[in-house]
């Protein structure tokens, strides 16, 4: 920091254990603090939240200091993030920014710091079904690991990234890519990740809010169901129009006329027979491995999943539908007078019912959510007595947000959020060189129980007090509760 008379030549930052020593014009390691005249600045302007209808606002778009009045309050109530705020090293400073207001008559802090997680990592969802990999798989990216497959999900796959094991854990390559890549999904830029051991490996490009890019084939639709599923969903429109139905899927296949949904209606056996593991009537499991054909199956030919037909129940002429989960390939068959199924026409109705099955599909599109551990050291700087924090948090007494998002706060021990990364303001994270992610973390309760877990009450600053050179303003996000609001807290529910 400057010292008044002679500027030094470079100063030390203490934002983080880094502690660059940073000349001045320059910036650190992380770009996020530089020397200015020898002064310590925070490069990122501090970011607000107007409490208004409009949908978040890019970064930078509003940083024009000549639009800035130098008033952070006017217009509506505002809400202080901590992102741009900086951070606070070691643990025993107090965060940045402890800002109080009145809120309905309430006197309410808001305690706003950038944590450094260690502790970290993203969980993303990718909905497809297309096979990506097997659970427990390795994804890398520029070569070094950075997570792994984890389970399937109802027509998504999922991933775990990051993580204190790759951040720290490993080489140093290793922890630099890891953090890279948390930073890049986090901030909802683009990422190409490879899936699997040499000579099996998928790539998939994953953006927040966006279609994934599987071997460079952008994802179109999510299943509304399994195979099964369709058959009970779809069963009355089929009916009277074909025979046999039988929606293939990688994880559970459905067939009309064996499944519960066919009998209640009267279909009558085929004498189809599938290949792959029964489960109950109509539902079979592993009628092929997975891949990225038909139904995340394997198979771009739906005739390999069928054995022979029975002779004793088959009847030449008999009219076959097979369609996968998401309806994108369907085809018509009709068996000849050797029982065999013959691919024909498909007619109208038929086409119509498929295109119904693609009509109820959702756009497949990646989601991340940060994940991470407001560790001791970050709760030390909301008070000298952490764990009383974590108490006030389960005790619905704090709300923890993260760029103004709702934070789900996980049961148990500590205080551990996941966020979901589109809810929160453009460019909210950043890193440092540890390697670590820096994320914005408030916590916002009463003045009055600020005091009583031990808060630094004796820093806090009304928010008409607030000065900052640089400040971007953003509307409320739409699906987003204010984080200052009575109904968050189980005081206002005593008094209701
Ligand atoms: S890495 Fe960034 S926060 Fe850490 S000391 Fe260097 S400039 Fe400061």
């Amino acid at each position: 920091m400057a010292d008044g008379g002679v500027k030094p030549k470079k100063i030390r930052c203490d934002a983080c254990p880094v502690m660059c020593y940073i000349a001045d014009g320059k910036s650190g390691a992380c770009d996020r603090y530089a020397n200015q005249g020898g002064d310590l600045i925070r490069l990122d302007a501090l970011t607000i939240i107007q409490n208004t209808d409009h949908k978040l606002v890019p970064f930078l778009q509003n940083l024009d200091p000549s639009e800035w009045d130098g008033n952070i309050i006017n217009g509506n109530r505002p809400f202080i993030t901590a992102v741009g705020a900086g951070t606070t090293y070691p643990d025993y400073k107090p965060a940045p920014f402890i800002v109080s207001q009145d809120v309905q008559g309430v006197d309410m802090v808001t305690v706003v710091t950038e944590g450094i997680f260690s502790y970290c990592g993203v969980k993303v969802k990718i909905d497809t079904d297309r096979h990506i990999g097997h659970e427990s798989d390795i994804v890398r990216v520029s070569g070094e690991p950075v997570g792994h497959v984890t389970t399937t999900e109802y027509g998504s796959k999922m991933l775990s990234l990051g993580g204190v094991e790759h951040l720290t854990g490993g080489s140093k390559a290793e922890g630099r890519i890891t953090c890279s890549t948390l930073l890049s999904l986090c901030n909802r830029e683009a990422v190409e990740v490879v899936i699997g051991e040499e000579g099996h490996e998928i790539t998939v490009v994953i953006q927040a809010g966006k279609a994934p890019v599987i071997d460079g084939i952008e994802e179109n639709l999510m299943r509304v169901g399994c195979g099964s599923a369709a058959i009970g969903m779809f069963a009355k429109q089929w009916l009277n129009h074909v025979d046999e139905v039988i929606v293939v899927d990688d994880h559970i296949t459905g067939v009309l006329s064996e499944h519960e949904a066919g009998k209640q209606l009267d279909v009558p056996p085929t004498g189809i027979k599938i290949k792959g593991r029964r489960s109950t009537p109509g539902r079979y499991f592993q009628v092929a491995e997975p891949g990225t054909g038909w139904g995340g199956t394997d198979i771009e030919d739906p005739l390999t999943i069928l054995g022979p037909f029975n002779p004793k129940v088959a009847q030449p002429g008999t009219r076959i539908l097979m369609v996968s989960t998401t309806g994108e390939q369907s085809g018509y068959y009709e068996l000849d007078k050797n029982l065999e199924p013959k691919l024909k026409q498909m007619p109208q109705k038929l086409q119509a019912a498929s295109d119904l099955i693609a009509e109820n599909c959702e756009p497949s599109i990646c989601s991340v959510l940060f994940m991470g551990g407001a560790g001791g050291s970050l709760r030390a700087g909301v008070t000298e007595n952490p764990v009383r924090l974590t108490r006030s948090v389960k005790n619905a007494l704090t709300f923890v947000s993260c760029g103004g998002a709702e934070a789900y706060v996980w049961p148990g021990g500590g205080i551990t959020v996941m966020v979901d990364v589109l809810d929160m303001p453009t460019n909210s994270f950043g890193y440092v060189p540890t390697p670590a992610l820096v994320a914005p973390i408030e916590f916002t309760m009463r003045v009055e129980d600020y005091a009583i877990l031990g808060g630094y009450t004796q820093e806090i600053k009304s928010v008409d007090q607030l000065s900052r050179e640089r400040v971007r303003t953003v509307g409320k996000i739409e699906n987003q509760p204010d984080p200052m609001h009575p109904s968050n807290f189980s005081w206002a529910k005593d008094r209701a």
